[in-house]
């Protein structure tokens, strides 16, 4: 059997991190299978979607690398697909009208309150043999309810949950198309898996209510319903479910704070779903370990000190050069001109840095203006180490430019002062990075312009 996953989004508000996690995993899978991954916008709800959610949808994917293989496929231009089924369904007597008015469903509603039931569809319009049905309404267009089987149980084994099994005569005669004819949302979704072939279904936990209806219309059509794998909801910090209305981020917006997108897929992936104890893995590991055999049953929790922690080290085991690619465009954008020693610079300061700006920041020293930070200036640069500075910058002038002759200059200012290392290397760095934590004093200087080192020395 050729896997076949999909993520059907629906374009209502801009996509956070923990619906894309439902992108994530479905992604992996057909990845790791050699199976095929299939993208489609649920935007029926005319007037909660929007062009810029579905922006978002496929910007975050394309950033995180999760490409479709098929699709975007988008509902609202299915609807003649749907028709025809509704229409198929018909023809086969799997559905019926019912011209039960909103009034009598809330009166009905009302009464079984009241006597403690669950409010649910009582069958009024269904025909079944020797019944009579009441004389149709005048001037009322029908719903199409969907036969639901009396008797018996629906069951899945799913493969987070386990096995489920739900009554049937807990669920009610489903309305799969308005009066208008407009298919309903779980009517599509079937039709829709069905016809794209989906073998495996993996979303949120949320849907695991529409699962035994969904499961009924594919065996009234004549399928047999995929795999099912329900993920447990992503808490946010408080421990509310993760929603733009308490606060989640666009999934673009980590993209434009400087996460790397390796980083952020490996931090979801931990996020409902483990290997051992590893929590630190490149993609290609992530394809290789990823099954639906170790996704975890309880909600996870996001944690941001946690992301910004699984991307510092991404960023520490990250080749300067890729590095210094996506940081170049960052300094741009601060009309910073980067030049050949970026890569190194990279090198020199990425296991200080836990996101790309501040990597940006700290390149920007090399290359634009720096601000000495006051307090430290006050504290390193003292009238006893001046002197030292000034032979330090006048040695500078003509040495040698690499890592090692700067070190050997700055021993001979130190023997020749008397000083320690630490008397002129703070003060050094303060001038010349802007404050006194910096890597290595010989590097830096090293990787900085000749003129700037000098120049700025000389400020002492
Ligand atoms: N469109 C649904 C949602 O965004 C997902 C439906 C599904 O995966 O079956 O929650």
């Amino acid at each position: 059997m050729k896997v076949r996953t999909r993520f059907a989004p629906s374009p209502t508000g801009f996509i956070h991190l923990g619906n894309i996690r439902s992108a994530l995993y479905p992604w992996a899978f057909a990845r790791s299978q050699g199976g095929t991954f299939i993208l489609r916008i649920e935007d029926t709800d005319l007037e909660r979607s929007s062009q810029e959610a579905v922006d978002v949808i496929l910007e975050g994917m394309k950033w995180l690398g999760l490409d479709p293989d098929e699709g975007p496929f988008y509902q609202m231009q299915r609807m003649e697909r749907y028709r025809a089924v509704v229409q198929e369904m018909q023809d086969k007597g799997l559905v019926y009208p019912c011209y039960m008015s909103v009034a009598e469903l809330d009166a009905l509603r009302e009464k079984q309150m009241a006597a403690k039931q669950k409010p649910r569809y009582d069958g009024t319009w269904r025909p079944e043999p020797g019944k009579t049905l009441p004389p149709v309404p005048e001037g009322v267009q029908p719903v199409l309810r969907f036969k639901n089987p009396i008797g018996g149980v629906v069951a899945w084994d799913d493969k987070v949950k386990g096995r489920i099994e739900i009554a049937n005569d807990e669920l009610d005669d489903l309305v799969i198309a308005r009066p208008d004819g407009t298919p309903t949302y779980n009517f599509c979704v079937v039709v829709d898996d069905i016809d794209m072939q989906i073998t495996h279904v993996i979303r949120g936990d949320d849907h695991v209510n529409n699962t035994p209806r969904q499961i009924n219309i594919f065996r009234a059509l004549g399928y047999e319903p995929p795999v099912f794998a329900h993920l447990p909801t992503v808490l946010n910090e408080q421990g509310e479910k993760m929603s733009k209305r308490n606060g989640a981020k666009p999934v673009t917006g980590y993209r434009d704070e400087g996460y790397l997108a390796d980083a952020v897929v490996n931090y979801l992936a931990r996020l409902g779903w483990s290997h051992g104890d590893d929590e630190i893995f490149s993609r290609e590991q992530f394809l290789q370990w990823f099954n639906l055999d170790h996704l975890g049953k309880s909600a996870a929790q996001f944690d941001d000190a946690k992301l910004r922690w699984v991307n510092s080290q991404h960023m520490k085991a990250m080749d300067d050069a890729a590095l210094a690619q996506l940081v170049e465009p960052l300094l741009r954008q601060r009309g910073v001109e980067p030049d050949a020693r970026l890569p190194v610079i990279c090198g020199l300061v990425k296991d200080r840095c836990d996101t790309l700006l501040v990597l940006a920041d700290w390149a920007q020293r090399f290359y634009a203006d720096v601000t000495p930070n006051a307090d430290e200036a006050a504290k390193h640069i003292t009238d006893g180490v001046r002197p030292a500075i000034s032979m330090l910058a006048k040695t500078l002038e003509t040495n040698e430019w690499t890592k090692e002759a700067i070190g050997e200059a700055i021993k001979d200012v130190l023997r020749a002062t008397g000083l320690k290392m630490p008397q002129l290397a703070m003060p050094v760095r303060v001038l010349v990075m802007g404050t006194a934590q910096t890597p290595s004093l010989d590097a830096v200087l090293a990787a900085s312009r000749r003129e700037v080192v000098v120049e700025r020395l000389r400020k002492a």
